[in-house]
């Protein structure tokens, strides 16, 4: 059974003006489904081809097969990137997660100053995520396809730091593209709902 592109939760054009259709028509009708068509290239007629996708990345990954392993993990990681934002997100959340994002980083000022210093301090591609970890949370970076799905931290949402996420929008001013996700765009309830 091939790996399937799963739909957006929303239209092409819900997240303008923060992020324009252009954006979205490329990263995701171009970039997501191209690691989606390599990586069903890839598996077709191997073991990992009755997998499905959480155990292809954890099994590519102790394997060592990286082509496989990337492929697979940016389909997971572009596919929870889309649920972490939403029309009309962005700001502070509530209820538990607030109290949690208080506990873990002083206020929600401080989570967003960490946040923001974790994103932009990615060097190249990669990836930044709030994390559940023992309880806690906490803000991670991985590399390129890397991924926390691998870990025992839970990821609650994602930001996509490669310069194709925002680079028609913000060329290389890649600080802005991240205050515009806290600002208008991080979906708290997608998080709430990830948390253990
Ligand atoms: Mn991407």
């Amino acid at each position: 059974m091939p790996i399937q592109l799963p739909d957006l939760p929303y239209d092409q054009a819900a997240l303008e003006p923060h992020l324009s259709a252009r954006t979205l028509e490329f990263h995701y009708g171009k970039h997501h489904k191209g690691y989606v068509t390599k990586l069903n290239a890839a598996i077709e007629n191997t073991s990992y081809a009755d997998l499905s996708l959480e155990q292809i990345v954890t099994a590519a990954s102790e394997n060592g097969d990286a082509g496989i392993f990337n492929n697979a993990a940016q389909v997971w990681n572009h596919t929870f990137l889309w649920h972490s934002m939403a029309p009309d997100g962005g700001g502070a959340p509530a209820g538990d997660l607030a109290g949690m994002i208080d506990t873990a980083f002083g206020s929600f000022e401080e989570f967003c100053a960490s946040f923001r210093q974790a994103a932009a301090g990615q060097f190249g591609s990669g990836w930044a995520w709030l994390v559940q970890d023992d309880g806690q949370l906490s803000i991670v970076t991985t590399g390129n396809a890397d991924t926390p799905v691998l870990g025992k931290a839970r990821p609650l949402l994602t930001l996509d730091v490669w310069e194709h996420a925002y680079y028609l929008d913000y060329q290389n001013d890649r600080a802005s593209y991240i205050d515009t996700y806290l600002a208008h765009l991080v979906n708290w309830q997608f998080a709430a709902a990830n948390l253990n």
